[in-house]
């Protein structure tokens, strides 16, 4: 049974294209800065190892997995991100996501588990309005540990109490996300954005079979 559904954020609670060039332009800036070349410079760098990786793996890397790979320490570059955009100047209340994990909440122990810093995870839960929602919200800043690491899986499964297969991923890759969580016995739940977790709820609400229900989003 399913006593805690855990929600990766960026692209999950909210998908948005605005923030989605922010965090590009982030790493861009960071790069340009740590390795002291020019932005255009740093941009082609980064889109190319992206394309690398994304080859090699078979899905689109974040930015903060890229960074990772040109050796930048994940504090400056998170340092560098909270000082270059602000969620809140482009996210505002997602009414239907927060009247539907008010319904889950009921019945579930709800967390938020992503590699983002705690600085803009907390801005970007104050943007959505969903503050107090959440049981525990996991970070970077909570373990230094990044997804797809399945240490990051177990220690938030362990802080919840719950055991992994009471435990349900919400996320929107499959490698950072989904793939770790059902190795370490979590179920998972692929979404394309805030949508599709509208529908998840009430699938779950519904008592129905969530693999039957939802096969379309259950990899
Ligand atoms: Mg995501």
């Amino acid at each position: 049974m399913i006593k805690a559904i855990i929600f990766d954020m960026d692209g999950t609670l909210y998908a948005n294209t605005d923030i989605r060039k922010q965090f590009a332009a982030a790493a861009y800036h960071t790069l340009a800065k740590f390795d002291n070349i020019s932005i255009d410079r740093a941009r082609v760098m980064i889109e190319e190892r992206r394309a690398e990786l994304k080859a090699k793996s078979g899905f689109p890397v974040p930015y903060t997995l890229t960074l990772k790979s040109f050796n930048i320490p994940i504090k400056v570059w998170h340092k560098e991100n909270i000082a270059f955009f602000d969620p809140r100047d482009f996210l505002h209340k997602d009414e239907k996501l927060k009247a539907s994990l008010v319904k889950l909440k009921k019945n579930h122990r709800l967390a938020v588990m992503t590699n983002n810093n705690r600085i803009q995870t907390e801005r970007v839960i104050e943007a959505l309005e969903l503050d107090g929602l959440f049981d525990r919200i996991f970070t970077f800043n909570s373990f230094e540990i990044l997804k797809p690491e399945l240490e990051f899986f177990k220690k938030a499964a362990v802080e919840l109490g719950i055991e992994p297969k009471d435990c349900l991923y919400v996320g929107d890759r499959y490698d950072v996300d989904l793939q770790p969580a059902q190795e370490i016995g979590m179920q998972i739940f692929k979404v394309e954005g805030p949508g599709d977790i509208y529908d998840m709820t009430s699938i779950m609400l519904g008592h129905m079979d969530l693999p039957a229900a939802g096969a379309q989003n259950l990899i």
